[in-house]
């Protein structure tokens, strides 16, 4: 393969080596970092040897799935032969119920980072504008880039999406803002007063993306109840997940809640058979199981008093948190941490990739790998 001379090849790029036989990608794709998900247990019991791994590192439920999705789980597994259900009937109406709506305000994707991805596709061209914070979930930046519009980032003020800020970031070209609540990777939330005052500013022709993947883990009274402006037919997408509370990551199964003209929109981009067959079906069950999801709720508040108060004896800066994670402040670079931790058998996520250089986040886990963390944790920042 021959490199051509910068100034003689005009798609030359020095940061990608991408050379004159290889196709260019749209504009803006070369800048994006593929996704870095938490590392799999696996491969860290394969790089370090090392044998009793737990993973804190990817906010999912330490309790595992309802029982009720395994059995349901079993019980479809000899059906995969079919394709699913592309309208996903039963577990619409199903969620219809559960969440106060009709079929027709629901979407359903491949886990809510799919419905994010749906809006990009549906509504973000080269030249429009989309609204995220400085700390938000990644995804957002992602979509912006891989449809080629105009990021517009707007900074936190104590860790917390600023919605007065964001307010005032709108333009005539702004086409959609992301706002996750409870955040992840802080876990701070807008409050009902600020979202209210936020959506009076809004103008009607803008897509505000409420993603709350955590919303069943938020116990503050002050959040914000965002269905309302939807049945108002506000220009309002909430993005819900099984992959959190429900304990069924692997799963892929995410939804989104619209009016009904933005889920049709939706749907024209939406790839026939996003929601796997197994997937409907656990879902289905684990709505069911609603003393699984409150076990989870308990589990979770018990998790995050334990970590707040061992990390207040450490001496170690936090934010508290609404969701099943914890962010810290470290001293140190949040790299050098989570691999003092790796290496002993505990995996977290460094948060440099979001801005925060000096930042771990952890998942709050069951109660001896959340006293491991803390053990390790300790050792770490004393040395
Ligand atoms: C985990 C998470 C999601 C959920 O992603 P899925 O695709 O549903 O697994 C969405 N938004 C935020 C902010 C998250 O942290």
């Amino acid at each position: 393969m021959r490199l051509l001379a910068p100034e003689t090849n005009p798609i030359y790029d020095g940061e990608c080596g991408i050379t004159d036989i290889m196709i260019k990608p749209k504009p803006g794709i070369e800048t994006i970092q593929p996704y870095q998900g938490g590392k799999p247990v696996e491969e860290v019991q394969r790089e370090l040897g090392i044998a009793d791994i737990i993973k804190l590192a990817s906010n999912e439920n330490p309790l595992g799935p309802s029982p009720l999705a395994v059995q349901a789980i079993a019980e479809n597994a000899t059906q995969v032969h079919l394709y699913p259900d592309g309208n996903a009937y039963y577990l619409k109406a199903e969620l219809a119920k559960h969440v106060g709506v009709s079929a027709e305000h629901l979407i359903l994707g491949n886990g809510s980072n799919d419905v994010l991805q749906l809006v990009g596709e549906a509504y973000l061209a080269p030249g429009d504008e989309a609204i995220y914070a400085a700390g938000a979930f990644i995804v957002y930046h992602l979509v912006t880039k891989i449809c080629g519009a105009t990021a517009v980032v707007v900074p936190m003020q104590d860790d917390t999406h600023h919605l007065p800020a964001m307010a005032a970031a709108i333009t005539k070209k702004t086409k959609v803002i992301f706002i996750a609540n409870p955040n992840n990777p802080t876990g701070t939330m807008v409050t009902a007063d600020e979202t209210a005052a936020f959506m009076a500013q809004v103008p009607e022709n803008v897509l505000v993306v409420f993603d709350e993947a955590y919303y069943e883990y938020v116990t503050r009274t002050d959040y914000p109840q965002t269905l309302p402006y939807i049945l108002e037919g506000r220009n309002v997408l909430i993005t819900r997940t099984f992959s959190k509370i429900y304990g069924l990551a692997g799963l892929r199964i995410g939804y989104g809640i619209a009016p009904p003209a933005i889920g049709e929109t939706l749907n024209r981009v939406r790839q026939p058979f996003n929601c796997n067959l197994v997937g409907q079906a656990a879902a289905r069950a684990a709505l069911k199981d609603t003393a699984h999801v409150q076990e989870s709720q308990r589990h979770n508040a018990a998790g995050k008093t334990l970590l707040d108060n061992a990390l207040d004896e450490l001496g170690v800066g936090y934010i508290p948190t609404e969701g099943n994670f914890i962010m810290l402040h470290l001293n140190n670079s949040g790299a050098s941490i989570a691999n003092a931790l790796m290496r002993k058998g505990v995996i977290v996520r460094p948060m440099a990739g979001y801005g925060y250089p000096n930042a771990i986040r952890v998942t709050i886990g069951r109660q001896a790998e959340n006293e491991r963390f803390i053990a390790g944790l300790g050792e770490a920042i004393r040395r």
